[in-house]
């Protein structure tokens, strides 16, 4: 048998449709990096086209199965197929300092994981493109004032600007997935080092939008805000209502006051 068989556990929906395998890897702008790294590459539909591109490709996969098919199948990947998990891989082992874009249909059983571990080594991620399942990638792409706009739109965009792209049906897998999906792409902004505490702000957004319904005023009563600065009209809003921009600006507050 010369097919990989999908495992669920590790959200395996392999991509039939070479056009829209052909679409996202087309929406690489190949500006700013020279490597491209594919998570989950499976049997490698994506892959093929990456491989097209005067870029370097890479690839990371957890099941070994896929890995010895992508082995035999595409010789071009020659010592460049990581047989490991892309949540724990130290990327300096093979990359260096070196900058690379990120590209793949996402095991969407880890999405969050995956977008959060991106924020964390943003500083050699210049482009992030690939696909999710529709209502993540719309949540990372949503501006404010939507139901959908919460942390990881926030925190996604304090770092990059996010386009979502076009959506996908779900019949186009195998197996299909449960809903659509949709791509997206983040380029990192040029200044990506926030004009404010990057670990409080992270601490403040999370904290505003564990309690969403609340104003600011109550939900980041744990930061001790002395009254002058809960004088402030920003903590009448509900964290829905402040874009990436306002969080900096209230995080700056936020440390004047003192935490
Ligand atoms: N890109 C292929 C497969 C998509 S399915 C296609 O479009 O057909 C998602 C892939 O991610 C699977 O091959 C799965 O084995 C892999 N995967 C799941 N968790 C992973 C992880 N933590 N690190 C790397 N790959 C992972």
């Amino acid at each position: 048998m010369d097919r990989v068989k999908a495992k669920k556990h590790l959200g395996q929906h392999f991509l039939k449709d070479e056009n829209i395998a052909k679409d996202i890897a087309d929406t690489l702008t190949l500006q700013g990096y020279g490597t491209v790294l594919e998570i989950g590459p499976g049997m490698g539909v994506l892959t093929k086209y990456l491989l097209e591109k005067p870029v370097e490709t890479w690839v990371i996969e957890i099941d070994k199965e896929s890995v010895e098919y992508l082995s035999a199948h595409y010789l071009k990947l020659n010592g460049r197929i990581l047989s490991e998990d892309f949540l724990k891989y130290d990327l300096r082992k093979s990359f260096g300092e070196e900058q690379l874009a990120i590209a793949g249909n996402f095991p969407y059983n880890i999405s969050t994981q995956i977008v959060f571990r991106v924020l964390e080594v943003r500083h050699r991620i210049p482009e992030f493109a690939g696909m999710f399942q529709k209502e993540v990638a719309e949540r990372i792409c949503e501006k404010k004032g939507s139901k959908t706009y919460g942390i990881l739109s926030v925190l996604v965009q304090a770092f990059y600007d996010a386009e979502y792209l076009f959506t996908v049906p779900e019949h186009v897998f195998d197996p299909p997935p449960k809903v659509k999906s949709g791509v997206l792409r983040l380029r990192r902004k040029e200044n990506f080092n926030l004009p404010c505490d990057e670990k409080l702000f992270f601490t403040v957004v999370k904290t505003a939008f564990n309690q969403r319904r609340k104003t600011l005023r109550n939900s980041l009563k744990t930061f001790n805000l002395s009254d002058n600065l809960k004088e402030d009209s920003i903590f009448d809003l509900r964290p829905e209502q402040l874009s990436t921009e306002d969080f900096i600006a209230l995080t700056q507050k936020i440390a004047a006051n003192g935490v």
